[in-house]
């Protein structure tokens, strides 16, 4: 299966707008839908900003930004959007069941030979495929944030999805210039099995008053040379994203080493939820970063 265009995506935030843009960039025409016009109109502005910053960082030609942007159109019917499609890459809102909804959707309105993938972080692929009649057509396209910028692409295998689909994903993954890495259909797949309870730990030390914000950040940059610290990073994904891929976790494996730690758990609850909602582990002002005194140590005690 050699895909060569119609690629439609739905959801245009944070990752649908660069998931279209990636695709466009390299030559694919793309149908961008959200039920939100303004998120579309939104989404074809922030694509724009970026292809100016590649042009400016001279990273593409100062011609491709048109012949990117010409090559997306936005849509807000979701039957329109896919009539055409040969791979659907679905990037909507973290919602079990909002995907089980559109997959389900996808299965009617996409032509039957089309493949069905999702960007999503932790939801199972196997249970996603089991609200279509096309199980093996389905599959995990996991990009990292943000799209433009981030290599992987980590692929995941469902229970039933056919060896030659996943071969034209990892494809089109290496057409797109991103390196894609398989794995197969379990909680949190390879990325967030192993970034959630990192970042998990981060936070209980932080509970347990072992140290303060900066001092935990300062020795995982310096320390083990990651380019951010992991209380920063979590800020960065979300705090909420972050708790609801530790709960897939600590659900699926049963295991209670996965459970979030309190301290996340209230955050999220009071709202902090990092960087988008302006404080997190860090306070956030007008693109700046500053700490958040009440948690720069012994959180438990404080
Ligand atoms: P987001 O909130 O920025 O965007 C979600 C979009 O989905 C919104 O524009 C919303 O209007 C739209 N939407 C909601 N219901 C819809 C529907 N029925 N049809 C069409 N569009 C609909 O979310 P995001 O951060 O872009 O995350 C999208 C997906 O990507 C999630 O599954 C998330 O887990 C995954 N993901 C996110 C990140 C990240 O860093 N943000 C990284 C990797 C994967």
């Amino acid at each position: 299966m050699n895909i060569t265009g119609g690629i439609s995506v739905i959801g245009a935030g944070t990752m649908g707008n660069g998931i279209a843009h990636v695709f466009a960039q390299h030559g694919f025409k793309v149908t961008l839908v959200d039920v939100s016009l303004s998120q579309l109109d939104r989404a074809l502005a922030t694509i724009g900003k970026n292809l100016d910053r590649m042009v400016a960082k001279e990273i593409i030609r100062k011609e491709m930004k048109e012949e990117t942007l010409a090559n997306i159109t936005t849509q807000s019917n979701l039957i329109e959007g896919v009539k055409d499609a040969e791979l659907v890459v679905e990037a909507a809102t973290e919602n079990v069941d909002l995907k089980l909804k559109i997959f389900e959707d996808l299965d009617h309105y996409a032509p039957k030979a089309a493949i069905l993938a999702t960007n999503t972080s932790s939801i199972s692929i196997t249970k996603i495929a089991a609200a279509t009649g096309r199980a093996d057509k389905v599959i995990g396209m996991h990009f990292m944030n943000p799209v433009p910028v981030m290599k992987l692409v980590e692929i995941i295998n469902g229970y039933a999805t056919k060896k030659e689909v996943t071969d034209s994903i990892v494809e089109l993954s290496k057409k797109l210039g991103k390196v894609p890495c398989v794995v197969n259909d379990y909680p949190g797949f390879i990325a967030n099995r192993i970034l959630m309870p990192m970042i998990n730990e981060a936070i209980y030390s932080l509970y347990e008053g072992v140290a303060g914000v900066e001092e935990i950040d300062t020795v995982m940059k310096l320390g083990m040379a990651h380019p951010m610290g992991p209380l920063q990073l979590a800020d960065f994904i979300g705090l909420d994203v972050c708790l609801a891929i530790l709960k897939v976790l600590h659900d699926g494996f049963g295991n209670p080493k996965y459970a979030p730690c309190p301290l996340l758990v209230n955050m999220v609850t009071a709202g902090k939820l990092g960087a988008k909602s302006g404080e997190g582990f860090y306070v956030y002002t007008a693109g700046s970063k500053e700490l958040v005194p009440a948690h720069r140590s012994n959180a438990k005690a404080g």
